[in-house]
């Protein structure tokens, strides 16, 4: 058999932003790719079959899963993704429509959630990703396009470049210039997402590398400036700094720490997620630290498989296993702690936005909910159909960007019915993702990471200086 018949598209759905060319052509263009009709996957970690038997083809997870909900077609949700899995793993070769399905999965994990028989669709699509990426041809332009992508974004020196000409070409109103005239839209859609995204810029000093706890210590936090965080979002590490060292915390920052290997990992990426991790784990167990803190939540989530991801490394599997039993998220590390600094209040209606990577991937939603609701005169809105992703989904949107728009708008929307002043979330690529959506609606909200709540009311700066923010 050479295909899949799922009897729905052809591999290539350019009107969609997605897909992947036929491997025939490829290969008459000379590309390299897996034997002809070679089975899907090489013995180098493929997905496990036991995994796919735990489907037991019930459909909850279906709704949850943002493709089913846009397309409404099997392949494209996580049981149909499952059952291409299986018939990988019983030796079909790894077909372009194969691909195209698992390359549409966000990694969102809504359907870990939602799956009663406790499926991990996380670990099959890891590594089914990490098969792809070895075996699976692609065009030269899906390759120069990942090429760019993986030699910028897992690189925070080479992001804070980007920092000076971002902010002339914004401040100069040439951004609004392009946008208004649709022309980078039309020629490279690509760009013009990025464009879309890129928030507006604030100068902060970097954190020193090592902070004092006010008043009684109450632990040493190691904390990971992470990359489009510390290029983009500079004021969510100061924040975090500061709220940490509020609440007895010893906050220690090294220089040079690198990536996490989250978006690496997250691709199918393995080897280059393993470099980083290593490098990691070098930079932080030399310093003494009673947990590491991580405010992104996609970063939080790889940290938390290190175990897994060095397991067959004899020099760091056990390394890795206790560098992750130290990781938290800031919002379980505030929890667990328990408050010290007064808090202020601040009267405000908070929508707070459940970023996939926390909620799905490591679980957590009530900690950051009751952070914000022990702030006096902070009111909370519920975001209708919250389970689904924004679209964001690491570089998701960049390679997919018709859909991740779509996804988009309808959390925008969703966001805005709150009514809410202000829009709260804990990762990064959420944030840029959202504000792209309401400027896109003409809507407008405030938005800002949980830290900066808790770091306004902590400050007493009063609800302007979340409100002001763009
Ligand atoms: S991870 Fe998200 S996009 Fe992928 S199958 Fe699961 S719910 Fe769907
Ligand atoms: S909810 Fe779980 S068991 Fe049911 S179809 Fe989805 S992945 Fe399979």
């Amino acid at each position: 058999m050479s295909d899949i018949d799922d009897g729905l598209h052809t591999p290539v759905d350019a009107a969609r932003g997605i897909g992947t060319p036929p491997v025939d052509a490829l290969r008459a263009a000379g590309t390299p790719g897996p034997p002809v009709g070679g089975p899907a996957f090489d013995s180098d970690h493929p997905p496990r079959a036991d995994l796919v038997s735990d489907c037991v083809h019930c459909g909850f997870c279906l709704t949850t899963c943002p493709t089913y909900v846009l397309w409404g077609e099997e392949m494209d949700s996580p049981r149909g993704r499952i059952h291409l899995i299986g018939q990988g793993l019983s030796g079909e070769p790894l077909s372009d429509s194969m691909v195209t399905h698992f390359d549409r999965c966000l990694g969102c994990m809504a359907c870990v959630t939602a799956c009663p028989s406790g499926v991990r669709y996380d670990r099959l699509i890891e590594d089914t990703r990490a098969q792809v990426e070895r075996r699976h041809p692609r065009t030269a332009r899906e390759r120069a396009l990942r090429t760019a992508i993986f030699a910028l974004f897992p690189y925070p020196k080479r992001l804070r470049l980007l920092r000076g000409p971002l902010r002339a070409y914004q401040m100069s109103g040439l951004q609004r210039l392009v946008a208004r005239s649709g022309l980078l839209q039309r020629l490279a859609p690509t760009l013009a997402t990025l464009d879309s995204l890129a928030p507006r810029l604030r100068g902060v000093p970097r954190p020193p590398a090592r902070v004092r706890a006010r008043g009684a210590r109450r632990a040493v936090v190691g904390m990971l400036t992470g990359c489009v965080q510390s290029a983009f979002f500079p004021d969510v590490n100061s924040a975090t700094v500061r709220v940490l060292a509020a609440e007895g915390c010893e906050v220690l920052i090294p220089p040079g720490q690198g990536c996490c290997g989250a978006l690496s990992v997250h691709n199918g990426r393995r080897a280059e997620a393993q470099r980083f991790a290593r490098k990691l784990i070098d930079t932080f167990e030399r310093c003494g630290m009673d947990y590491f803190v991580v405010n992104a939540a996609g970063c939080g989530s790889s940290l938390k498989e290190y175990g897994e991801l060095l397991a067959d490394d004899p020099v760091y599997a056990e390394r890795a296993a206790a560098f992750t039993a130290k990781v938290r998220d800031l919002s379980e590390l505030l929890a667990e702690l328990g408050p010290v600094a007064p808090r202020h209040p601040l009267p405000l209606t908070v929508a707070y936005h459940d970023a996939c990577h926390l909620a799905h991937a490591q679980g957590v939603r009530a900690q950051p909910r009751a952070l914000l609701r022990g702030i006096p005169g902070v009111e909370l809105r519920a975001i209708a159909d919250p389970e689904i992703c924004c679209g964001s989904a690491g570089v998701w949107n960049v390679l997919n960007p018709v859909p991740a728009a779509e996804l988009g708008d309808r959390k925008a929307k969703a966001v805005l019915a709150t009514g809410a002043d202000l829009l709260v979330t804990a990762n990064p690529g959420c944030l840029m993702q959202v504000a792209a959506a309401v400027r896109r609606r003409g809507g407008s909200i405030a938005l800002a990471h949980t830290v900066h709540v808790l770091d306004a009311s902590i400050r007493n700066l009063g609800p302007a200086a979340l409100l002001d923010r763009d």
